[in-house]
């Protein structure tokens, strides 16, 4: 047989081969090997009709937290392919069991340094072991742990030494996951490489007007070619609840709290909680769901206050603004849309990149660039982003009357399909080194050269 699957009638929006309308897709061996009208059925061993589905290639988010839930969540949001923000093995040793067919990087966390600068041996050390752990970099979480400036520009060059992946939720000792940590990032990392996530977040109004600090946060990044960074679209944050000492260990949970006017203490937290202003994660039928108030409360304490948590902080004007503004030549200033969703429930790059498509605030293919070319090229992945021959056959099939994924395609295979999960397990993206940590949890592994992932490349774009 010339296909193992032929899908036939959909409209293909892909920006990177310049091919929109009616295509049918032929595949085999989980490739799109032949785009075309009226492919031969004969040829086929199986056929679809998306007759009145909009094809694009597989949603790239990249910037997720896969624990647990998160893989069926983000099957269900039409995503393919995410990068981690920091768990790490952690969420490699879970895909067997709790995967549903999705292609997963991930990061390491390290540090924080919040009292001293570590030596350069000792930051290779732990770049290293990132990366023998099977994370294609490091990650730096100054927003809810701060380390010294002088500690964060250390770890930035320490990965950019090594050549591995380097995203940073901005903040340091000295500023604060705010206006003034991103202005501060973007120094810290000089002349290095640094991804900067969820560029949103740090334009809350916390310092000023937010749409002046959307205006001043954007201009940082603006024409900086040894940055990347990604933004989301919902109105709730993602931070912990664990309590250290009587006080939130996070300080986005203690900024939090400040923004609405309760202590930055475990019993601020507790009554913001109680109040229904703190959402509470915990797990419940396979998925995230967020409780407050009595409830809540009860679940943060038996949990040890352990918990994930969700305040509603976003300011819409920033999360719009970071999703359609372009510089002069037309770029976008923040390359991706992502999420920061994976197991926190707001997967929805897909549901609101669509209605800023329905507003007209961003074209299909601008939409379907930025949730998914500008994503394979953020992770190197060059037979991602687009569906033209020699493409993986990762899918997401639009419902664009209702403005969701219908279905979810990896691979060629259906991992989800109208809600339904059939996905399992899933492919490990991670470097050379990581390879043998692939091996050992028994997953299929897609090598990646991190020299190749626009961290690295766009300095000659
Ligand atoms: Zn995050």
């Amino acid at each position: 047989m010339k296909f193992d699957l032929i899908i036939r009638g959909g409209n293909i929006i892909d920006p990177k081969s310049e091919v929109h309308g009616l295509r049918d897709l032929g595949i085999k061996g989980g490739k799109i090997v032949e785009v075309g009208t009226d492919l031969p059925g004969a040829h086929a061993r199986e056929i679809w009709d998306l007759a009145g589905y909009s094809l694009m290639p597989g949603v790239i988010d990249t910037h997720t937290h896969v624990r647990g839930p998160a893989h069926r969540m983000m099957a269900k949001a039409g995503v393919c392919t995410c990068l981690d923000m920091g768990a790490g093995r952690s969420v490699f040793e879970e895909m067997p069991e709790r995967g549903c067919g999705l292609n997963v990087a991930a990061l390491q966390t390290i540090g924080p340094f919040a009292d001293k600068t570590p030596s350069n041996g000792e930051l290779d050390g732990l770049v290293e072991g990132a990366l023998q752990a099977g994370a294609i970099g490091i990650k730096l979480v100054g927003g809810h742990r701060p380390s010294t400036p002088e500690a964060t520009a250390a770890m930035i060059e320490a990965g950019n030494r090594a050549g591995a992946y380097v995203a940073f939720h901005v903040g340091s000792t000295e500023t604060g996951s705010n206006l003034k940590g991103l202005l501060e990032a973007v120094q810290l990392a000089g002349k290095n490489h640094l991804h900067i996530a969820h560029v949103n977040s740090y334009l809350r109004g916390l310092i000023k007007d937010p749409v002046e600090e959307v205006v001043d946060g954007l201009l940082s990044l603006k024409g900086k070619k040894n940055l990347v960074s990604e933004s989301y679209l919902a109105i709730i944050n993602g931070t912990g609840g664990k309590v250290v000492d009587g006080l939130p260990q996070s300080h986005v949970t203690r900024n939090c709290l400040r923004m609405r006017g309760y202590d930055p203490t475990e019993a601020g937290l507790e009554k913001a909680i109680a109040d229904g202003y703190g959402l509470v994660q915990i797990e419940e039928g396979g998925e995230t769901v967020m409780v407050t108030g009595a409830r809540g409360v009860k679940e943060w304490k038996a949990k040890g206050s352990d918990v994930g948590m969700s305040f509603p902080v976003n300011v819409p004007e920033s999360t719009f603004l970071c999703a359609v503004k372009r510089d002069e030549s037309g770029k976008f200033i923040v390359d991706a849309i992502s999420t920061d969703g994976g197991s926190i429930p707001r997967n929805v790059a897909v549901e609101n990149g669509l209605t800023l498509v329905r507003y007209k605030a961003l074209t299909l293919d601008e939409f379907v660039y930025k949730a998914s070319t500008r994503g394979a090229q953020m992770l190197g992945l060059h037979d991602k982003g687009h569906l033209g021959a020699g493409a993986d056959a990762d899918i997401t099939v639009l419902d664009m009357a209702h403005g969701r994924a219908a279905m979810t395609v990896v691979g060629g295979k259906v991992i989800m399909a109208f809600g339904i999960i059939y996905g399992k397990g899933g492919t490990i993206i991670t470097t050379r080194k990581g390879l043998p940590v692939a091996k050992a949890v028994g997953l299929p592994a897609l090598e990646v050269n991190v020299q190749e992932m626009l961290l690295y490349t766009k300095t000659s774009e």
